[in-house]
């Protein structure tokens, strides 16, 4: 395994991190629980969740390693996270900063974010008189919680400006070997300012895995598409920690195996990948956000793209994509959507700027008919 310093914090953190949000539900809490304590004695000593992970039993999950887990208490560093939109004052913040500790079985919350900042608004929400972050000074100053970090799908240039304030220890953002192209600019901007970085979703929802055949120039010699990708986050050197949402054991073996082995992509394995990506995939929106500000109805164009991706690399039919829809109006990248895609006039400005050249008023109208549906019950 790799340590390296978490940014300017004094913690040596495991290059690879347990990702709290996949465990297997169909288990229950103790065994989901022996997962921690097996990722622990492979030498990971990052451990990653939040409250609603796993139909909300993931911090109790963790709560459960975690008095199992009370004689290392050194050894090892637990983040949480409290959404400012919903924490909106500096009680409120603290008070779910104190539920946490109590499921967590825990006296510090050692990375606690501030989490899923998907526009400047939310951010400076967190950050208003008596709101989320004062909550937390307060909160770090009495011990309860170590450092205060960030959770961002913010674009490059955003990051930028909220880190030149210098208010945070550490970002955590997603990135993997298919969007990187899209998702640096943030990553090298946090390693330059010698904040800790975590990456997230490095198999880019379980799409990879899915996908081997269609991804097998990813990997190099003797690894699957799956490893490269893992390979491509845990080895380089501007990502601290790269989460992995594991599932069992097996996974947990994959990933410290490619952290030990601790062979980063080649800027010859780099360029080539990112041509792949850029030449054949073109029919997927690749997040770059320049169409954000194109939209006179503000629908957030990059955000149902994106879930419109997966419709094309899954090869999904209308009910899955219902289901997609679903989830992500409930919990994921549509839920704070100021217009709903229906509201397109078709004025073109969208396609006009779109650097993937998608047809992207087509694909509003398909969306449309499913959030119509969803709606009609
Ligand atoms: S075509 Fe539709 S989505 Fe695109 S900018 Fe115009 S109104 Fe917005
Ligand atoms: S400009 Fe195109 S590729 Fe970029 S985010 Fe918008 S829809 Fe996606």
């Amino acid at each position: 395994m790799i340590y390296t310093n978490y940014g300017r914090t004094g913690a040596k953190v495991s290059a690879v991190g347990f990702g709290g949000m996949r465990f297997d539900e169909s288990k229950s809490n103790e065994e989901n629980a022996e997962l921690l304590l097996y990722a622990q004695s492979k030498g990971i000593n990052y451990f990653d969740t939040a409250p609603t992970y796993c139909s909300d039993t993931s911090e109790d999950i963790f709560g459960i390693a975690m008095k199992q887990m009370r004689d290392t208490r050194d050894a090892y560093h637990v983040t949480s996270k409290g959404m400012p939109v919903e924490f909106n004052t500096a009680d409120k913040a603290r008070k779910a900063v104190e539920k946490s500790l109590k499921r967590l079985n825990l006296e510090r919350i050692d990375f606690y974010h501030v989490w899923c900042i998907r526009r400047m608004d939310q951010y400076e929400l967190a950050m208003k008189k008596g709101g989320q972050y004062q909550g937390l000074m307060k909160c770090k100053k009495e011990g309860l919680i170590g450092n205060i970090v960030i959770s961002t799908h913010l674009p490059g240039p955003q990051i930028k400006q909220i880190l030149a304030k210098d208010e945070f220890e550490g970002i955590l953002l997603g990135v993997n070997v298919l969007n990187f192209p899209y998702r640096w600019e943030g990553i090298q901007a946090a390693h330059d300012a010698g904040l800790g970085v975590v990456a997230m979703n490095p198999l880019s929802g379980g799409l990879i895995p899915q996908h081997q055949d269609q991804l097998a120039f990813l990997a190099g010699p003797n690894e699957t598409p799956t490893e490269a990708a893992l390979r491509f986050c845990i080895s380089a050197p501007q990502i601290t920690v790269t989460l992995v949402g594991f599932t069992t054991r097996e996974q947990i073996d994959t990933a410290c195996r490619i952290a030990d082995e601790a062979r980063p992509f080649s800027d010859a394995d780099i360029e080539r990948v990112r041509t792949h990506v850029s030449e054949n995939m073109n029919a997927l929106c690749t997040g770059c956000g320049y169409c954000l500000k194109s939209c006179p109805q503000n629908i957030p164009i990059a955000n149902y793209m994106q879930v419109y991706n997966e419709k094309l690399f899954l090869n999904l039919d209308d009910k899955a994509m219902l289901a997609k829809m679903k989830f992500n109006h409930d919990w994921g990248l549509l839920v704070d959507r100021c217009a709903d895609s229906g509201y397109c006039v078709e004025c073109g400005a969208c396609e006009n700027v779109c650097t993937q050249h998608l047809n992207i008023m087509e694909r509003l109208k398909e969306i449309a008919a499913w959030e119509n549906t969803l709606m009609c019950g």
